[in-house]
């Protein structure tokens, strides 16, 4: 049965939709990068200080907190990012962002919310409007977390490193979710490692550069790097078990500027997703052992260098703390909508909340695409092929009911942990 408390908080909500599909809009136009999201700050600020929040902002960059004291209880935090991605939009909405930006690299790329982090920051403000509006219903405390830069890795742990805690109080348990092209309306969740964590890495490998004719002076980086990348594939194929899993991509290879000099050095980025901390461990030893011979067996006149650039723990959903969460979203909705939710190699660094805090955290998925094209496209085995994914230039979330499925999950997530009180 739905619970008292949640039917009450969310009584409001159908006519406060116009007002959320509006601000939906508004920031899927305005999308900004990673650690500059300085306009959508401001606006998720105002929505929270008109709401009655204690609202601290500039917290980790752009990071923005609100607080809401309402008696006793337990403290529930709310996080959704809010960053877009370097991404030129090909949807064809009326909507649809024209913006480009400067990177932090100092480049001019286009800028698209291509993760749907704006679908993130519109669920949560408008269940914090709810949350608010109906406080008589239930006691605790809200911290309602937008967390900047999660594209780029980094805005969770520097939130709390901004001293989040120390400002807005420790969570007893941590609450986050994201769009996914799942069927609009549908809620996934799963006990355990829902997503990968991710390590990205910038291997430099050192040669010897000269003539292209003379080979026998010079240190081939060239050759070295293809010697790296094939090597790489074996740790995959060759060091895992076949129940163990992980992926190693070599995304970006540069060396050279033309076909008669040998160059200097040669660039590698590297992609690594595990599900297991000690398969990580593993992966990263092994990649760190072969680029080393690699270049000794090269005689590489000195060792590389293996520099992280990024780096995303696993998410993982504490298992009690899950279960109670999905006892609620199947109380609240109707049969059927509430799913196992597969593992993801995609990461996140929404673990960092709840590890930090030393409290269970659970994230979930939350369907956003047309229902009848998800269901056809599984029928007919043309899923990947034919529904957007998160980062496509045409990911582009169905805005109902996905708006109103994530607003009702927050709010019933929370209040699985916040104690309803009678209307006195
Ligand atoms: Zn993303
Ligand atoms: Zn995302």
């Amino acid at each position: 049965m739905r619970s008292r408390a949640a039917s009450t908080v969310l009584s409001g909500l159908a006519a406060e939709l116009p007002e959320l599909d509006e601000l939906y809009v508004d920031l899927h136009r305005h999308p900004e990068l990673s650690f500059q999201e300085t306009r959508t700050a401001a606006v998720l600020a105002d929505r929270l200080r008109a709401d009655g929040y204690q609202v601290h902002t500039g917290i980790g960059g752009t990071g923005v907190v609100g607080v809401l004291r309402n008696g006793a209880g337990p403290v529930a935090l709310l996080r959704a990012d809010i960053d877009a991605l370097p991404v030129q939009e090909r949807t064809g909405l009326d909507y649809a962002s024209t913006v480009r930006a400067t990177d932090a690299e100092g480049r001019d790329v286009p800028v698209m919310h291509a993760c749907g982090h704006d679908m993130h920051a519109t669920w949560l403000s408008g269940a914090a409007s709810r949350l608010a509006a109906a406080r008589q219903a239930w006691s605790g405390t809200v911290l309602v977390v937008f967390q900047p830069g999660e594209e780029s890795g980094g805005g969770a742990r520097a939130m709390v490193a901004d001293g989040l805690f120390e400002r807005a109080g420790v969570p007893d348990v941590v609450l986050g979710q994201h769009v996914a092209p799942a069927p609009a309306g549908w809620v996934l969740t799963r006990p355990g490692v829902l997503m990968a964590a991710t390590d990205a890495i910038r291997i430099t490998l050192h040669g010897r550069g000269g003539h292209g004719s003379r080979p026998e002076t010079t240190v081939d980086p060239v050759v070295l790097a293809a010697s790296v990348v094939l090597r790489l594939q074996t740790i995959v194929s060759r060091e895992l078990a076949a129940t163990e899993s992980a992926v190693v991509t070599v995304g970006s290879l540069h060396a050279g500027t033309t076909h008669n000099v040998i160059a200097d050095e040669a660039t590698l980025e590297v992609n690594v997703r595990t599900f297991d901390s000690q398969v990580r461990s593993r992966v990263l030893a092994a990649i760190d052992r072969i680029v080393r011979a690699e270049a000794q067996a090269a005689d590489a006149p000195r060792p590389p260098d293996i520099v992280e650039l990024a780096t995303f723990p696993v998410t993982a959903n504490d298992e009690a703390a899950t279960s109670r969460l999905t006892d609620a979203f199947r109380a609240y909705f109707p049969d059927g909508r509430v799913q196992e939710a597969p593992q993801v190699t995609g990461s996140e660094d929404f673990g960092e909340f709840g590890s930090a805090a030393g409290v269970p955290s659970v994230f979930w998925l939350v369907g956003g695409a047309d229902e009848r094209t998800v269901l056809d496209a599984l029928a007919a085995g043309r899923f990947e092929r034919d529904i957007p994914s998160n980062h496509s230039s045409l990911f582009a979330p169905v805005r109902h009911p996905t708006l109103r499925t994530g607003v009702e999950t927050l709010v019933v997530g929370a209040l699985s942990w916040l104690p309803a009180r009678g209307v006195g």
